[in-house]
């Protein structure tokens, strides 16, 4: 399953917030085997989010929409989707039912539109919030708020799987430069993908569906590469 996330917010391309959303979800879907291949920020402004979910909705199995949900000017991204599926937005029934019975929220008290979502899709609840998500077509469309986040996105983990990745971590205390060979060997003998990640260390990532090989490829660096004194990095 191949995935596209896009993440809504002036902040985040103002540099205000971190993209933790991005993050945590790209780690919880590629635990789970699901192939992360775009990572996209745009702002809060409708036809740029429209555009976007547009393109990756035809390009990816799944497109995964946070921020922007909620009840404040600057909370488009209900609408945008609607536009990018060509639907009008409408009241959901049972996202009001929900906020009322699960969250204690009065109908009468809630800020006009708080149950908007696209017509034909389905609401996703919030466990630590009010607004309702939204699952249409291959869209699902979530919170900003980092723990709303999460919780809504445990609504719906268990629709994203893939086959999954063994990994192997390999820490070296060497400059990146002098490993070339030893990767290139490396990638030779076996049939793992590899990443390279250079720091204070050279953080060394190993991955693929058979965990045998994943075990070998990494014995085999770690028999050959230098490793820093403190043995628990
Ligand atoms: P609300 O209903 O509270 O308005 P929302 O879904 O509209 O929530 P935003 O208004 O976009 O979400 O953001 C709410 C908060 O979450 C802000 O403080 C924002 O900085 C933070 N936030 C939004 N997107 C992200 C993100 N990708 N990573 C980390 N924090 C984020
Ligand atoms: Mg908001």
């Amino acid at each position: 399953m191949r995935v596209a996330l896009v993440s809504v917010g002036d902040e985040l391309l103002a540099g205000d917030t971190v993209n933790t959303n991005a993050a945590w979800l790209a780690r919880q879907l590629t635990d789970r085997g699901v192939t992360v291949e775009r990572v996209t920020a745009v702002p809060d402004r409708r036809e740029d989010i429209a555009r976007v979910v547009n393109e990756y909705r035809a390009e990816y199995d799944a497109v995964l929409v946070t921020g922007g949900i909620g009840p404040t000017h600057d909370d488009v991204t209900m609408e945008a989707v609607a536009a990018a599926v060509g639907q009008p937005m409408e009241a959901s029934d049972a996202a009001l039912e929900y906020i009322e019975t699960q969250r204690g929220y009065a109908r009468e008290d809630l800020t006009d539109g708080t149950a908007g979502i696209p017509a034909g899709g389905t609401f996703i609840p919030n466990p630590e919030g009010v607004a309702p998500g939204c699952h249409v077509e291959n869209i699902y469309v979530l919170p900003g708020v980092p723990e709303e986040m999460r919780g809504m996105f445990g609504e719906i983990a268990d629709q994203f799987s893939g086959t999954v990745q063994h990994v192997e971590r390999v820490t070296v205390d060497e400059p990146e430069s002098a490993l070339l060979d030893r990767i290139e060997e490396l990638r030779g003998r076996f049939d793992v993908t590899i990443g390279v990640y250079p720091g204070e260390y050279v953080r060394v990532k190993l991955s693929g569906p058979d965990s045998v090989t994943v075990e070998s490829a990494a014995s085999w660096l770690r028999e050959r590469v230098e490793a820093p004194d403190d043995q628990s990095r």
